[in-house]
């Protein structure tokens, strides 16, 4: 074991789940969050203010490397930490693409990827000339027959900041333009068109510092309300699974080498008629890769930690079939989930609240069957 302490911005599940995954490696992770920061039970906590200049050297005392579970966040330390020759991983010029939709879409775009045609909304629009703007893109079909979707430039996730207009419906444009004009300064907004889908999966892979590259099934994803609920992985009872395959590590790789990308990334994408179409890019380990902790011989948060200290990437193979059921906004009792075959809680340890990601289930099964008949008793749990 290494004994090596990664600096880590955030305290949430993330987190804690690198936190974790560091103890197999010998890796400790200094978490900077907030007191009662769910990452603490297995992290090193750092709670002290980090504006302050002599809090901040002790932070990244004896580290090499620094990552973040938020991006918006880890940013704001990037640019001071990389200047104390610290690695920042993943590298922050990539983050700030990623999390800005519109330098996120141009950046697809450029290296060739499929993706929803988009526009930016000029951020000097009058509230009539979006009106005008919105009617006519979706009268027209310009973006799409189904519709568009707003979407503000940052901040925006599980749906936040989106506003989707479908053709067909009747829609009170003047209401929508009028809800969504604050926004449209700033952040900013983009306009995409509707993609039509048959299921929304999603690529993990990690890149390491020295240049290794590895990757995981395809997971499928299932949201509501647009919070991610379920995943599975490896996807089944799809013909061209191969090909998509193919594909979606191609995109992945892609983006990694283009990039110089180090530690795990997520590339959510839409299945359709025409193959994969990228909805989004995570510069970090994802919900969706969640399964990995017990589905696969290496998780993504063990990756990560690995990609981003230089060690060799561990071993992607799959532990059978996983499926990951998200807990949202509701309370669950651990002890009927307490040693049962094939099914994991993962209990973050933090306040329940509405829509709030609390914990998730993983389910491991070696056929189908067996796959479906423990999510079936994982749900009967939950609803009992
Ligand atoms: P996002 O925050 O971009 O991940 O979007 C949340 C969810 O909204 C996605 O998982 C999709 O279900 C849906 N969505 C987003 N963009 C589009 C689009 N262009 N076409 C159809 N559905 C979309």
């Amino acid at each position: 074991l290494k004994n090596i302490t990664v600096a880590c911005i955030g305290g949430g599940q993330l987190a804690q789940m690198l936190g974790q995954a560091g103890k197999k490696l010998g890796i400790t992770l200094r978490s900077s969050g907030s007191i009662d920061s769910c990452a603490f039970s297995d992290c090193e906590p750092f709670t002290k203010d980090l504006s302050d200049d002599e809090n901040f050297k002790s932070f990244i005392e004896d580290i090499s490397t620094f990552t973040f579970e938020s991006e918006h966040e880890g940013l704001e330390w990037a640019t001071k930490i990389s200047e104390n020759s610290i690695d920042v991983y993943p590298p922050a010029e990539f983050v700030k693409i990623a999390g800005d939709r519109l330098l996120e879409k141009n950046h697809l775009k450029d290296l060739g990827i499929p993706t929803a045609p988009f526009e930016l909304i000029d951020p000097e629009i009058g509230a009539a000339e979006l009106d005008r703007l919105l009617a006519n893109l979706v009268s027209t079909q310009a973006l799409s027959p189904y519709g568009v979707v707003v979407k503000t430039r940052h901040g925006g996730y599980d749906g936040k900041g989106q506003w989707v207009i479908k053709v067909g419906e009747d829609t009170d444009f003047g209401r929508v333009a009028t809800e969504i004009f604050p926004a449209i300064k700033s952040p900013g907004c983009i306009v995409e068109g509707l993609v039509d889908f048959s299921l929304e999966c999603s690529v993990i892979a990690a890149r390491s510092s020295t240049g290794e590259f590895a990757s995981w099934p395809l997971s499928q994803n299932e949201h509501e309300d647009s919070i991610l609920r379920f995943s599975y992985s490896p996807i089944f009872g799809l013909e061209n699974l191969p090909e998509l395959e193919t594909q979606a590590i191609k995109i992945a790789r892609v983006l990694c080498e283009e990039n110089n990308y180090v530690g795990t990334i997520a590339v959510e994408c839409f299945v359709t008629d025409d193959g994969l179409a990228v909805n989004e890019i995570a510069p970090r380990v994802h919900n969706s890769g969640h399964w990995t902790i017990e589905g696969s011989e290496t998780s993504q948060f063990e990756q990560h930690l690995r990609a981003i200290t230089g060690m060799k990437l561990g071993d992607t193979s799959c532990r059978g079939l996983s499926a990951m059921i998200n807990l949202v906004g509701i309370k669950v009792d651990p002890k009927p989930f307490e040693n049962l075959e094939g099914i994991y809680l993962h209990w973050y340890g933090k306040i329940v609240r509405k829509d709030r990601k609390v914990g998730h289930i993983t389910i491991v099964g070696e056929s189908v069957e067996e796959l479906d008949k423990r999510v079936e008793a994982a749900l009967e749990m939950l609803s009992t």
